[in-house]
């Protein structure tokens, strides 16, 4: 008879194999004083630490409004939605939700899902069932959301090369000129910290007939006038047919959407099986989720702390010799180069420092490019930057890891 154990034995063994069998950090997070949290080890024996690598990056998930709204929403609704949104599931904060963040990104509609990796998922499939035929043009870079949804929807695709317009424009002038195409992207790749070109790939989508679908999960919160992201800042929001974003990340909260007409929207409703068929977010983090898009509206000056903070690490950490990857968003990524050392990094920063960042291993990254990637917050102050970049120091001359020359 087969046997099972033997087979999940071998799948275990075959990612250790490959040096990416992941060990989980066990922390508590401390609300009020992020970014600092209780790490227990494995003996049980607790440590203080700060998270360098969290993608609450705006501290919105310890936020005073958005814990008073959820708090209150469990209070006045209970836990859970109760249902489907087509099943007893659309509470109120969900809908008011859904309006403020289609007015957010200036569209008609948006949808909520469960979460950003649903909304892809559920979208990209959608999209497919509703235009039979549709030919998606997807950035090789692309997130495994966007992959898996475009996979699903078993249409042809074609995979561009990184950013790269006019590989991207070779792709579309082949296909057929009547085809429905759609062209999927993000703004901030949040691996290596860079920005796509918003209005390159809007003008050959007008040039081409192509629709245009952007995830701004990394940018939401973070860039533009009132946070709606890079679509904001770059003045391109009408030109951006379907955003996506998440609800658990720059807005501290979890859930995802998209927004865009309000007929796309209609349509990706009752074809969505992703949204369709699954209990609707509970009203406790829809209204977290709503008081933080509202207090992330009206304050720029948390993402000018923001940049701040970023551009800040980032001319440390050269200043020292440290090889921070280029990177022209609020990602800041140092080239370590192998997973064994990215690893013993990263292992040593925790137990010795109580500085946690994640190494970031294949296959998220490419082999050969392993990386740790900081995330500075607001929240992370002169100090704990000033004991980061001496660990850091420390360890690239323990390791004997490869630096840049120091910045004169
Ligand atoms: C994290 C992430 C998602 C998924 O969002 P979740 O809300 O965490 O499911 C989608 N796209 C990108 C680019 C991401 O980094």
């Amino acid at each position: 008879m087969f046997d099972y154990k033997a087979a999940f034995q071998t799948a275990v063994e075959q990612v250790r194999t490959e040096g990416r069998y992941r060990v989980f950090a066990d922390l508590k997070r401390v609300q009020g004083r992020f970014p600092l949290a209780t790490r227990r080890r494995e003996d049980g024996s607790e440590q203080d630490v700060v998270v360098w690598c969290s993608n609450d990056y705006l501290g919105m998930g310890q936020h005073p409004s958005v814990l008073e709204a959820m708090k209150s929403a469990v209070d006045e609704s209970g836990a859970g939605a109760g249902g489907t949104r087509n099943i007893s599931g659309t509470t109120r904060s969900a809908v008011d939700l859904e309006a403020e963040l289609a007015s957010w990104h200036r569209k008609e509609a948006a949808l909520l899902m469960t979460s950003g990796y649903v909304a892809n998922e559920a979208t990209l499939t959608a999209l497919q069932r509703i235009m039979p035929g549709l030919i998606i043009f997807s950035d090789s870079l692309n997130h495994a959301s966007m992959i898996a949804g475009i996979r699903n929807g078993g249409c042809e695709r074609h995979v561009f090369l990184h950013n790269d317009l006019q590989h991207l424009e070779t792709l579309l002038a082949a296909a057929p000129a009547d085809s429905p195409k759609l062209i999927a992207f993000e703004s901030v790749y949040s691996m290596d910290g860079d920005i796509a070109d918003l209005k390159g790939t809007i003008a050959l989508a007008k040039k081409y007939g192509a629709m245009t679908y952007l995830d701004e999960v990394h940018a939401v919160g973070l860039y533009g006038e009132t946070g709606a992201g890079v679509a904001e800042r770059d003045g391109v929001l009408d030109g951006i047919d379907i955003i996506e974003c998440t609800l658990g990340k720059a807005i501290g909260v979890m859930g995802g959407y998209i927004a865009a007409d309000a007929v796309i929207v209609d349509a990706v409703r009752s074809w969505a099986a992703g949204f369709i068929f699954t209990t609707s977010l509970p009203p406790a983090l829809t209204a977290g989720a709503l008081a933080s898009v509202r207090h992330l509206k009206a304050h720029p000056e948390l993402r000018a702390a923001h940049q701040e903070r970023a551009e800040t690490l980032k001319q440390r950490f050269a200043a020292a010799g440290i090889p921070v990857m280029p990177s022209e968003s609020h990602i800041v990524p140092v080239f370590v180069g192998d997973p064994v050392h990215a690893k013993m990094i990263s292992d040593m920063l925790l137990e010795d420092h109580g500085i946690y960042v994640q190494p970031i291993n294949y296959p998220t990254v490419p082999k050969g490019t392993e990386r740790l990637r900081f995330t500075p917050s607001p929240n992370h102050d002169d100090g704990m930057m000033d004991a980061l970049v001496t660990a850091m120091d420390r360890l690239w001359t323990h390791c004997n890891v490869a630096r840049m020359p120091r910045a004169a």
